[in-house]
């Protein structure tokens, strides 16, 4: 935590700077025909579609969200915020398009004033990451005029670029979208939302640097750990309610048969905040690996310890009392 503390202040000590550029820079940019507007942030670039609108989101304090996101989720599990490799101000407007030709060269290009600007790659435990790009869209409806009506909110993480995911997306899509590290977000998406999508970027990176495939983590796992993240941010009245249902679903299921889509969320969060009570945010960690090979003997371990913890007999099934 007090390593995230100390990181907390990167944009927001610079952010007078930006504003000051950011006029001067937004007067520029108006001139241009552009589909969206580049501001930096502490760790990539954020796309504002179309024109920065400044009556429905104040982007200097979108991007100070989301910097204190990324703090929190890494924070959460003990770790340091990866660093850019070179100086990196935010938030700074810019005037151009981003491109992107590969994980590490990521630039932007103001064809009017022949400027680019190289948005630095960034450095963590050793490894070397795509600068993150996130696009804030005002709303569902304007997400899938982009991207088409599949699309949903939330963060890609690749070894190929987003633009592959929605082939039918609209132009500058693909030009922005080339990126390694991308989240598709509402630009009112609640500070438990951002947090939520940042905890996957922590679990996609700690997971590649420790040779576990984060894609093959069972889906309660995966979304669990995220939202076990995001808890303190999250709306409390809703926890009584939760926890309810978490109660309801065990008492009729078991972790071994699967966890559907809806549930995975809540039941996740509850199993999770069991497994790090009892494992310490390390050794959940550790068994990371085991989840994507063979869950089967981490649920026969932990399962009955959680339903107790639940208040509910300690084996599941019909014959459980
Ligand atoms: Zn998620």
């Amino acid at each position: 935590m007090t390593v995230a503390k100390h990181a907390a202040s990167r944009c927001r000590r610079i952010a007078v700077l930006g504003l000051l550029l950011a006029i001067t820079l937004s007067i520029g940019a108006a001139s241009q025909n552009t589909d969206y507007s580049i501001m930096s942030w502490a760790y990539g670039v954020v796309i504002w579609p179309g024109q920065l609108n400044t009556y429905l989101t104040v982007p200097e304090r979108f991007v100070e969200r989301l910097e204190a996101a990324a703090e929190e989720a890494f924070g959460f599990w003990g770790y340091e915020l990866p660093e850019p490799e070179d100086e990196w101000p935010c938030p700074v407007r810019y005037a151009g398009r981003l491109l992107i030709d590969g994980p590490y060269d990521v630039r932007i290009v103001d064809e009017a004033t022949g400027r680019e600007t190289v948005v630095p790659s960034l450095e963590w435990s050793g490894a070397r990451l795509s600068p993150f790009v996130v696009i804030p869209f005002v709303g569902e409806w304007r997400m899938h005029d982009a991207l088409g009506t599949t699309a949903t909110f939330g963060a890609q993480f690749f070894d190929q670029p987003l633009v592959r995911t929605y082939p039918d997306a609209e132009d500058w899509i693909h030009e922005v979208g080339r990126g390694y590290r991308t989240m598709i977000c509402a630009s009112y998406a609640g500070d438990d939302v951002l947090i939520h999508e940042f905890a996957h970027w922590f679990q996609w990176e700690w997971c590649s640097g420790h040779d576990v495939l984060a894609m093959l983590l069972p889906g309660f796992i995966r979304e669990g750990m995220a939202e076990m993240t995001a808890a303190e941010a999250e709306n409390l009245p809703h926890a009584p309610w939760e926890r309810r249902g978490v109660i309801d679903w065990a008492e009729g299921h078991c972790l071994a048969d699967g966890v559907g889509a809806a549930s995975r969320y809540t039941v996740g969060e509850s199993f999770m905040t069991y497994l790090v009570e009892q494992l310490g945010t390390e050794g959940f960690l550790a068994t990371l690996k085991g989840w994507t090979s063979d869950p089967v003997p981490l649920i026969e371990r932990h399962e009955p310890g959680w339903r107790v913890w639940l208040g509910l007999p300690e084996s599941c099934g019909s014959d459980s009392e």
